[in-house]
């Protein structure tokens, strides 16, 4: 399938020129403020640390190689590799030959590193690449994983990782049966201020947590290539839900810390709205966790950019507002009663996420460790995702087999 063709940024933003701060400035400020280099899952086992080791030479860094070209990977992750401390990308798969051409220049891999969707399997011969990165529509996460594992090589795919369980499984199978690694590219979770709001909760600072609120939206845009494909249900699986209804499932899961019980859930399309055909516009649903909390989130692509996130605890609570965006996030923390309140925004140097979550792989590879975010977590949300969508259609709470 032919890649689209989209306004390339400056070179200097691939360089990394444009960079706020050095990389090593960022590692060490973020080695200073996200305590949360160990906090246990929500199944209660030790995770590999965020902490980076020093900056790696080139040669050692470990080859990626990125599968598809629109926007996000264009805009985020190609100027993100030039920060990054132990992986560097080597080549590039895109339908669109000119394209890729065009960034191969930019970004200094050889043109004979740029493969198209028919030569992808080649890279089973190319040793440069360690890893490949899955940035390509939902419904095609699957088939590009396999492929990739089958070419042996370790895998980061995006979120949501696919669009049932079955797609999930065969990604989990092809990737043990290469003995290689899987990652799903959760970025918020190795955001400075969600890391810091997990930390909070863990260590109990607000007291119990007893309530999440977790709201995302935006309008879809049908003139934007990129939401084009976002209509199209055997392409992206679902509507708001899977593509940004995700961060409140994800925030609601890692801020708990727990697997939810029971779903209950609510859609809504406009009717004779073209764009909502085949998949929904706004999901309201609700977890209830084991300990009691229980989460109220939504999704939406009628609405105005909301990225939110709220935890109420027995002593205070953390608002994330906006929660999930690329950057300028934000943290305000409220403590006390109403007698003897207090608000105060909390000011953690931001980091790339884009950065901490592609050297994290890169690191568990080669330290041989399960990442933060392996197979499992994806195919955690798809199944809950599946459940929401049952139990908005039977009209009644379902109970989360964990
Ligand atoms: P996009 O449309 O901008 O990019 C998709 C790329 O896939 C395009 O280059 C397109 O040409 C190519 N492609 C190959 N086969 C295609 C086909 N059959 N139909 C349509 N396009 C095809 O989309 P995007 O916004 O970059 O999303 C890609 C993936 O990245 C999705 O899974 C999305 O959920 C994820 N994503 C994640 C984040 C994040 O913050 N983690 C942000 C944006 C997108």
């Amino acid at each position: 399938m032919p890649e689209r063709s989209v306004n390339f940024p400056d070179r200097r933003q691939f360089c990394g020129v444009s960079a706020a701060i050095t990389t090593s400035t960022f590692m060490s400020q973020v080695t200073a403020q996200n305590p949360a280099t160990s906090t246990p899952t929500a199944q209660g086992q030790e995770m590999p640390t965020l902490i980076h080791a020093p900056r790696l030479p080139p040669e050692s860094r470990l080859g990626w190689a990125l599968v598809g070209l629109g926007d996000f990977s264009i805009t985020q992750l190609i100027p993100a590799f030039s920060q990054c401390q132990r992986s560097k990308l080597v080549a590039l798969v895109t339908g669109n030959a000119e394209k890729g051409r065009t960034l191969a220049r930019q970004t200094g891999i050889p043109e004979r590193s740029v493969y198209d969707y028919s030569t992808f399997n080649r890279i089973a011969d190319d040793p440069r690449i360690d890893v490949v990165y899955i940035v390509l529509p939902n419904g095609l996460h699957a088939e590009y994983t396999v492929r990739a594992a089958q070419a042996g090589k370790h895998v980061m795919c995006e979120k949501p990782m696919a669009n049932s369980v079955e797609e999930c499984r065969a990604m989990m199978q092809a990737c043990e049966k290469a003995g290689k690694k899987l990652m799903i590219a959760y970025r918020a979770q190795f955001e400075t201020y969600n890391r810091a709001a997990i930390d909070m909760l863990r260590k109990r600072e607000l007291g119990t947590l007893v309530s999440i609120v977790a709201d995302h939206g935006r309008i879809l845009n049908p003139k934007q290539l990129r939401d084009q494909w976002r209509m199209r249900r055997t392409l992206a699986g679902g509507g708001s839900l899977v593509d940004i209804g995700i961060y409140s499932l994800q925030a609601a899961r890692y801020l708990c810390g727990e697997e939810p019980v029971e779903v209950t859930a609510m859609l809504h399309s406009p009717p004779n709205d073209q764009r909502f055909r085949e998949v929904e516009e706004t999901v309201h649903f609700q977890l209830r966790f084991p300990s009691g909390v229980i989460a109220n989130c939504s999704s939406s692509y009628g609405w105005c950019q909301v990225k939110r996130v709220r935890a109420i605890a027995s002593d205070g609570w953390i608002d994330l507002d906006p929660a999930t965006a690329y950057s300028g996030n934000r943290m305000r923390i409220g403590r006390g009663n109403e007698q003897n309140g207090r608000t105060e925004e909390r000011q953690l140097q931001e980091n790339n996420q884009f950065v901490a979550e592609i050297d994290h792989f890169s690191e568990c590879i080669s330290n041989r460790q399960t990442p933060r975010t392996p197979g499992e977590e994806g195919l955690r949300d798809v199944r809950l995702i599946q459940l929401i969508y049952e139990s908005a259609r039977v009209g009644r709470t379902l109970r989360a087999n964990r």
